[in-house]
């Protein structure tokens, strides 16, 4: 049996209008346009093509993009101050620091300079820690994962209950996935490149999300008739069949996966465009709140 396939493209579309709707309907009820600052320090080509597509989103939707470029010999006092302009305007909504930041500065002092009300990212501290305690509720999670849990809705199935393999721990992603499962009531177990024995608890998942940035790491062999596989992993492997001689896979097998699987997500065209969709989406929830008060 084939797997059904989760379309994280068209998933991510509806998800980007929903966005712009609702900055629509903000900026018809109160006069404000959600506004995003994008920061990127140094010249990274690949950061740059990041921040270029969530600057594009924005223009799409109706949001304000405010770009800020540093040179990458800014210094942490520099980027400091350009955090803490952006947390005093009120225009400014939501703050992006794009990372990786150059090796001189502090990320992690960075990510918390961010007012957590601006920290449409989710990776400030004190969002994580809420996102971690039962009960409480942060302001906002990291996209990535935010936009698994919206992926998995759209399947219908209830995740309560389940048992839920998260492959990595990262701060991005495995980490706050493994959190939000274990809020949706799934039993959460989390696996990295120290576990032992990682092919028997993936045979024993309902479903497996997978984050580990390794090509076709999961084999179908590895994995539960009937399970339901989310892969994050986007890696290039050399394909000379194609122009740019590479091509993109995920961190599972997807070809032989589907067979096993009972629905699945593809790489590319599954989780990826879903990460810009949830910024897209929590920056506006960021301006409904300002305009709020709350
Ligand atoms: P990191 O490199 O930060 O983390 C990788 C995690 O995988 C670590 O926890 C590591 O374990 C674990 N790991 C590595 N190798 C193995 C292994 N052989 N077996 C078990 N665990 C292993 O990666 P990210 O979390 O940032 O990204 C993961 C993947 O997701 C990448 O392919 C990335 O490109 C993709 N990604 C996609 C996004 C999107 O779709 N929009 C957004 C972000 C990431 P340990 O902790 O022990 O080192």
């Amino acid at each position: 049996m084939s797997a059904r396939l989760i379309d994280g493209k068209r998933i991510a579309l509806e998800t980007r209008l929903a966005a712009g709707r609702a900055a629509a309907e903000l900026l018809a009820r109160t006069g404000i346009v959600p506004g995003l600052a994008t920061v990127l320090v140094g010249e990274d080509p690949a950061s740059a093509v990041y921040v270029g597509s969530k600057e594009r989103a924005c223009k799409e939707l109706g949001i304000a993009s405010f770009g800020f470029r540093l040179p990458a010999s800014a210094s942490q006092a520099e980027l400091e101050a350009q955090v803490d302009a952006l947390n005093a305007r009120p225009d400014v909504h939501g703050i992006l620091v794009q990372m990786p930041l150059p090796e001189h500065l502090d990320s992690d002092a960075i990510i918390d300079r961010i007012h957590p009300r601006k920290d449409v990212d989710g990776f400030n501290t004190l969002n994580v820690g809420l996102l971690a305690q039962r009960g409480r509720k942060p302001d906002f999670v990291a996209c990535t994962p935010a936009g698994v849990m919206v992926l998995l809705e759209h399947t219908g199935l209830t995740i309560a209950g389940m048992d839920a393999v998260v492959l990595g721990r990262s701060n991005i992603v495995g980490l706050p996935m493994a959190m939000l499962l274990q809020r949706a009531d799934a039993t959460v177990t989390v696996c990295h490149s120290r576990t032992r024995h990682l092919a028997d608890h993936l045979r024993r998942a309902d479903l497996v999300v997978a984050a580990i940035g390794r090509p076709e790491y999961v084999r179908a062999d590895m994995l539960k008739p009937g399970v339901v596989v989310v892969d994050v992993g986007i890696n290039r492997v050399p394909d000379p069949t194609t122009n740019k001689g590479y091509r993109l896979v995920g961190d599972v097998d997807f070809a032989a996966a589907r067979e096993v699987a009972s629905w699945i997500t593809p790489v590319p065209g599954g989780v990826g465009p879903m990460t810009i969709a949830m910024l897209m989406r929590q920056t506006v929830q960021a301006a409904e709140r300002a305009a709020r008060g709350s």
